[in-house]
């Protein structure tokens, strides 16, 4: 066997393996990861557990804000690696809590309340691509939570009346899928990620580190919820961020077109 069919078989074989193990390589960050369950069982409950959201939550009627966020996640999902096949959707809801979070599948929901504290559309970029982020990285199926989740949900059908609402088996998914708590790992990777393609989006990367420095200024780590609560230290995370800002910038400087720092908010 030649050498070149060898590797070839080689690859082949390794592709293979891969395949069938579940394992995979994480887009931007390169990182290999292993999962068991297939992507539509994520799709399928982040697409229920958005519409319970939905139903439970207002849509903000701002025009900026729906203005802002459409504009961003437009130039975002051009770049988002991995993510091409995901029916993405995104929702502004009208709130009081400083809080953002993706669904499996690409369902991602921004509060008002976060961009209230926002100066303009590239601090709403990284927030949005830092979601997008978790939806590609697959940070839900990677997860061993997810296993919980997945097994709380069959805890529940199996206690429910079959003739039972949806909504009754979906309240605690909904509850665990928004609430769940990423790892350390998960969110400096998602911050990574989510730099890169808002640069790559054509925002000036910086605007994470202004806005995050801002967001979490004199707030205690306990007092923190949602979106802060599980994750990192924030001057940890803050340090993280600087230390991938070089990366960033050049992608943003070899971005084809450049909004800098986009809309006022
Ligand atoms: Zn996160």
């Amino acid at each position: 066997m030649s050498r070149s069919i060898h590797l070839l078989v080689v690859c082949a074989s390794a592709l293979s393996l891969a395949a069938l193990s579940g394992c995979r390589t994480v887009p931007i960050s390169g990182r290999q990861q292993f999962i068991m369950k297939p992507m539509q069982e994520e799709t399928a409950l982040g697409l229920q557990a958005f519409q319970e959201e939905c139903k439970k939550e207002v849509v903000s009627n701002n025009p900026l804000y729906t203005a802002a966020l459409r504009s961003c996640a437009s130039s975002l999902v051009q770049v988002a690696e991995g993510g091409e096949s995901y029916d993405w959707q995104f929702v502004v809801f009208a709130s009081e809590e400083q809080n953002a979070y993706c669904l499996p599948g690409g369902k991602i929901a921004v509060y008002s309340g976060i961009m209230d504290l926002m100066n303009n559309e590239a601090e709403l970029a990284f927030v949005v691509a830092h979601e997008i982020s978790h939806a590609i990285a697959r940070h839900y199926g990677e997860s061993s939570a997810w296993g919980s989740v997945t097994d709380l949900g069959g805890q529940v059908l199996k206690s429910i009346n079959p003739d039972s609402a949806a909504s009754t088996l979906y309240d605690p998914l909904v509850k665990y899928t928004v609430n769940l708590p990423f790892s350390r790992k998960d969110e400096y990777e998602a911050d990574l990620i989510g730099m890169i393609l808002m640069a790559r989006a054509g925002y000036n990367p910086s605007a994470a580190i202004e806005f995050w420095s801002r967001f979490t200024e004199g707030k205690e780590q306990s007092a923190l919820n949602g979106l802060m609560s599980t994750h990192p230290r924030s001057v940890d995370r803050i340090n993280a961020m600087r230390a991938n800002l070089p990366r960033a910038m050049a992608e943003y400087n070899a971005a084809p077109q450049k909004k800098n720092y986009g809309m006022q908010l």
